[in-house]
């Protein structure tokens, strides 16, 4: 038996809830749920599952805020929904989305439990190996603006983005195929094309994949030669780690 089930077991500790707003895009929140449940399994073993919430939108409407710049109206409903949440019974609040962060002071200031900031659990990640130098990936709104990128810069990161034609190109991968369950050679090659000039540019020593999608583009063995924090695998892990009250 584990120690962490022995401990379980005495009832020393519990599982505690959480809260995880989804949807944006179902494909990513699938890999939550899964990733969630497998790391219960993995410490409590057994019958053992995650305990959570899940709050899944339809991202056609909340992507269409997005495009029309209409943040203040999408930060109320995600607020409204942490709300719900943690009403319900939530102990922590999980955003499955990078680019919805762009929002995230609305959660975290109308709820009374934490939310698990996904570029904050990044951050902390990348800079305890040591890492200096990134690319940091994502949909446009992630690589263009500030949210995300002064938490890795307030860290201590120095944080490269890709120039304006490579950003459409992947803001295009993931909104018209990544999003849609749609995974293309062309595509994976292009990502990895783009790491490639900035390794060779900028020396660059790891990967930011800063979208919770982009990670489908990489299939294992065929990493590109560097370093790959993927985002969504990071916050999965302070997530799991904070249900089970480590
Ligand atoms: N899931 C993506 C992300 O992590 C993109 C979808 C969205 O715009 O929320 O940013």
């Amino acid at each position: 038996m584990r120690t962490a089930e022995r401990v379980f077991k005495r009832g020393e500790i519990s599982l505690k809830t959480l809260g995880l707003i989804g949807g944006m895009s179902w494909e990513s929140t699938l890999v939550y749920y899964k990733a969630l449940n497998e790391q219960v399994k993995i410490h409590l073993g057994g019958l053992h599952s995650a305990e959570c919430i899940l709050y899944s939108v339809d991202f056609a409407r909340i992507e269409a805020m997005q495009r029309s710049g209409k943040w203040e109206e999408a930060g109320e409903e995600l607020a409204d929904i942490a709300r719900k949440l943690e009403k319900a019974g939530a102990e922590a609040v999980v955003l499955c989305t990078n680019t919805m962060h762009k929002v995230a002071f609305r959660m975290e200031e109308t709820i009374a439990v934490p939310f698990l900031h996904l570029a904050q659990v990044t951050a902390d990640r990348i800079t305890g190996d040591s890492v200096g130098k990134v690319l940091l990936l994502g949909t446009k709104y992630t690589m263009e603006e500030d949210f995300f990128f002064n938490r890795l810069t307030a860290a201590g990161l120095d944080v490269y983005i890709p120039d304006k034609d490579e950003r459409e190109e992947i803001n295009r991968i993931i909104f018209q195929e990544l999003c849609l369950g749609k995974i293309r050679e062309s595509s994976q090659q292009k990502v990895r094309d783009i790491i490639k000039v900035y390794k060779e540019k900028y020396e660059i020593e790891a990967v930011i994949l800063g979208c919770t999608e982009l990670e489908q583009l990489f299939r294992e063995g065929e990493e590109p030669g560097v370093r790959l924090y993927d985002t969504t695998e990071i916050h999965i892990k302070a997530a799991a780690d904070f249900m089970l009250g480590g």
